[in-house]
């Protein structure tokens, strides 16, 4: 038994959180480690009474509570308090995230909880920033008019968030969605409940009004994602998740016509020139290909390498591959920590054994680590190279979503941007050159919501982020979360 990696106590029944109670259900679930296997926790499952109890009580919140008359000044404020007793409670959020997925402690501080931190004071002080527009109009009859447009809140939003980065997830959801001044349903994923729990325990000691902010837990079909999502009481759903998630969401809501924003799947390129500073396009590639054991949306699977430097490149991020540390989350020196379940893994295992059916050579990796302890129990897998694969090989068109990538070399730019922009899905892509013209040649021509160039996951929270194709509907972000979160009125005066 392994008790540093425990919950926080209060997590043992993971419970709901409903117009500001923590409500168990009669129905529960385990949370089960990645690590080990062993059962971390009970998790009380809401039905679709309890989230229509949700949906009914953030109406209300809205209607009758004072959060429907804030400002914007007092909802700062109180995502401000939250984000208090986030950085006070830092340990505490920092053992949930580490128990639910298994990820190396410097991961789960940065990527979780300093980034939920820093969702929720960037939007509070976004939002305080924020304007309406100003038109003036001059008629052929001499008469004059003048615009302005007003935002209001969407009313009660639907936030469905998957298991990769919960913390960063949900917090990158509901700051924006509650600066507007929305009340928020938020479902985590049924992987990973417990920091969503302690988000709610932050809410309720901020002192945030009942009904503001609920948390109701369970799985998708036939349980809480789709009692919410189907609920007619909801007036928008955003959602982070596989891309056929968002499509089963989107039938959901069709009825209704809800507003939807969608972050989904990813199958992003890397393209690596001959002119690139090698060592850091190696250290490059390794963080976008395995960080949180390849199960970011913003991942690497595909790497292309200009013919020249292709060897030298693939035997450099072999030896770099086979130095990664596997293990315990605080272990000195970790850089991968587990999968999230043994069912992913089973997922990631079939297309490892897909790819070398597909024709693929495994550069290395390919299989499971074994420790001789408990962590056998758990969900670990090796990172893995592949090359050789064809182009239209189910493996470089589907996304895997754990530490793998294939590297092919190209011949000419056009070549690279072609096979690149050769996908489904389109959500980021990395350039890595040391040739500035290049660099603006190819990030526009490249089909995709983000590109970087000579780095990797590097944000700043004003910017646009979301995909296009089957990767998502809509940017969030700065200006384009808060364009989301709420309604855009023009008021037209005569003068
Ligand atoms: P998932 O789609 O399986 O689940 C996401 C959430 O949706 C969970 O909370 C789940 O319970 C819920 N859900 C599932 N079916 C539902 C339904 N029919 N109705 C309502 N809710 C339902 O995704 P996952 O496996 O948790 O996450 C991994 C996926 O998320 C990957 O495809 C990854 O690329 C994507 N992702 C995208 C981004 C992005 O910003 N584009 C970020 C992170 C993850």
């Amino acid at each position: 038994m392994t008790e540093r990696f425990a919950l926080p106590p209060s997590l043992a029944e993971t419970r709901n959180y409903v117009d500001g109670a923590f409500v168990a259900t009669g129905r529960t679930f385990d949370n089960v480690s990645p690590l080990t296997g062993r059962v971390l926790a009970r998790v009380h499952e809401a039905d679709a009474a309890l989230v229509d109890r949700a949906v009914a009580a953030a109406r209300r919140a809205l209607d009758e509570g004072p959060w429907g008359r804030s400002t914007v000044a007092e909802r700062a404020a109180a995502l401000h308090r939250v984000a208090d007793v986030i950085e006070r409670r830092f340990d505490d959020f920092l053992a949930a995230e580490i128990a639910d997925t298994g990820r190396p402690l410097a991961q789960a501080r940065q990527l979780d909880v300093y980034r939920g931190v820093a969702n929720l004071r960037s939007f509070a002080d976004l939002g305080k920033t924020a304007h309406g527009d100003f038109f003036e109009t001059h008629l052929a009859d001499g008469s004059q008019l003048i615009n302005y447009t007003t935002r209001k809140p969407l009313g009660v939003v639907a936030s469905i968030s998957p298991w990769n980065l919960p913390i960063l997830s949900l917090t990158w959801k509901a700051a924006p969605a509650l600066i507007c001044g929305n009340a928020l349903v938020c479902k985590p994923s049924e992987e990973t409940p417990s920091s969503a729990t302690l988000i709610a325990e932050a809410f309720d000691e901020a002192g945030v009004p009942p009904g503001v902010f609920n948390v109701v837990h369970g799985f998708g079909p036939g349980s809480a994602g789709e009692a919410l999502t189907t609920h007619p009481g909801i007036d928008a759903v955003t959602f982070t998740g596989e891309s056929r998630t968002g499509a089963a969401i989107m039938r959901a809501v069709a009825d209704g016509v809800k507003e939807v924003s969608f972050e989904l799947g990813g199958k992003n390129a890397a393209i690596v020139f001959a002119d690139c500073d090698f060592d850091a396009a190696v250290e490059g590639v390794i963080r976008s290909s395995f960080t949180n054991t390849g199960q970011v949306c913003l991942c690497s699977e595909r790497v292309y390498v200009e013919r020249p430097i292709f060897e030298r490149f693939v035997a450099a991020l072999k030896a770099r591959t086979e130095a990664l540390k596997i293990g315990w989350p605080d272990e000195p020196d970790v850089d991968l920590g587990s999968l999230i379940s043994r069912e992913h893994r089973e997922k990631v295992l079939s297309y490892y054994q897909l790819a070398v059916e597909e024709g693929a050579t495994v550069v290395t990796g390919g299989g499971v680590p074994h420790f001789g302890d408990e962590r056998d129990g758990g969900a670990f897998v090796q990172p893995t190279l592949w090359t050789g694969l064809a182009d239209n090989a189910r493996c470089l068109n589907e996304e895997v979503f754990g530490p793998v990538c294939h590297l092919a070399p190209f011949d000419s730019e056009d070549e690279a941007i072609r096979r690149a922009n050769a996908s489904d899905y389109g959500l980021a892509a990395s350039v890595w050159t040391t040739n500035l013209s290049r660099a603006h040649r190819v990030g526009p021509r490249l089909h995709v919501g983000i590109v970087w160039v000579n780095t990797w996951f590097s944000r700043d929270l004003r910017t646009p982020f979301g995909g296009v194709k089957l990767s998502g509907i809509g940017r969030e972000g700065g200006r384009w979360s808060l364009d989301f979160y709420s309604e855009t009125s023009n008021i037209c005066i005569k003068v």
